[in-house]
């Protein structure tokens, strides 16, 4: 396995001071295994702004990982962009995910001044330079507003030109999905590291939802099993940790350059796949 994989832990901010104190626990935790950083989600429209901020300093100065805050752009002016960008830049943030976001129902047509991913990279690069190293999101399984596949390859393409150092993957259940994805943005001119997003598998319920939404598909062989489990949780998780190890592994062995796992706050489920997969420490 090449030493130049990278592995990450991502977390959304909490409401409560308790689930705070959890996510501090469970960082602390996953710290142990040396990521090569954490990231922490934001809510579009600012909803989380403080919450991100506050969090993805106490991640990167007293859990001592590098942090990198989600940002994502509808619902933002570029006034708030650029004070966050600064106020990141001199607490020593060296890496940011740059998003459209999804505005919560409710809150309309987006009322930022960017309207897409491929503006924000943009306008980072014209505010900091080469300060941060940019992650995007890539959907090998496309995204759910997009009009067709080859529409959203072009759009990714665009968003990675901006100046993207790197992407993350929204979460699938089918490896091809991900080496077919890869393959066609590299014929397409694109070279940055690719990295899959891992959804473990602890609730099947939620993840329908989910999955749903985001458009991630739960192949049927993997969704006949897991409904046939019902309220077996413990069965479901043992079977939704061997389905997304054996995932892994050929993601790794068919060259996925790491592994971005979305925690949800829970160190346990993503250390399970890690030690399965005997990564480094
Ligand atoms: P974009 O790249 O802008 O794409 C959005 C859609 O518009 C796509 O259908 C694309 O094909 C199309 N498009 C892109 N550019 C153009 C263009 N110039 N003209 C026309 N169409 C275009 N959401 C949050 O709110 N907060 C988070 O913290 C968060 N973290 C995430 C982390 C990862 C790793 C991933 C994969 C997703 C995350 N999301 C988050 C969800 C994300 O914000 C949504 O999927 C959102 O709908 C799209 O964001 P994007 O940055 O991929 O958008």
């Amino acid at each position: 396995m090449s030493e130049e994989r990278r592995y990450s832990f991502e977390f959304f901010p909490t409401k409560t001071e308790a689930g705070h104190v959890k996510l501090l626990a469970t960082a602390k935790q996953l710290a142990r295994y040396n990521p090569d950083f954490f990231s922490c989600t934001y809510g579009a429209g600012g909803s989380t702004r403080e919450r991100t901020l506050n969090t993805v300093l106490q991640l990167e100065h007293e859990v001592k990982i590098a942090a990198a805050p989600h940002l994502s752009c509808v619902g933002d002016s570029k006034a708030e962009l650029r004070a966050l960008l600064n106020q990141y830049q001199s607490a020593g943030i060296k890496r940011l995910v740059a998003l459209r976001g999804d505005l919560p129902s409710g809150m309309g047509m987006a009322s930022g001044e960017m309207r897409y991913a491929n503006e924000l990279v943009s306008f980072i690069r014209e505010e900091t330079g080469t300060h941060f190293h940019i992650e995007i999101a890539a959907y090998p399984e496309m995204h759910p507003q997009a009009r067709n596949f080859e529409d959203d390859l072009a759009n990714f393409v665009r968003k990675a030109h901006a100046g993207a150092d790197s992407a993350i993957t929204q979460y699938f259940f089918n490896a091809d999905s991900y080496f077919y994805f890869v393959e066609r943005v590299r014929q397409l001119g694109v070279d940055i590291p690719i990295v899959p997003g891992i959804m473990p598998i602890t609730n099947y319920s939620k993840l329908a939802r989910f999955s749903d939404a985001c458009g991630a598909e739960i192949p049927r062989w993997m969704r006949k099993q897991l409904e046939a489990y019902g309220d077996d949780a413990q069965s479901i998780q043992a079977y939704g940790e061997q389905v997304i190890s054996q995932m892994c592994e050929r993601l790794l062995d068919g060259g996925a350059p790491g592994l971005h796992f979305y925690t949800l706050n829970q160190a346990d489920p993503s250390l399970a796949i890690w030690h399965n997969l005997k990564l480094p420490r």
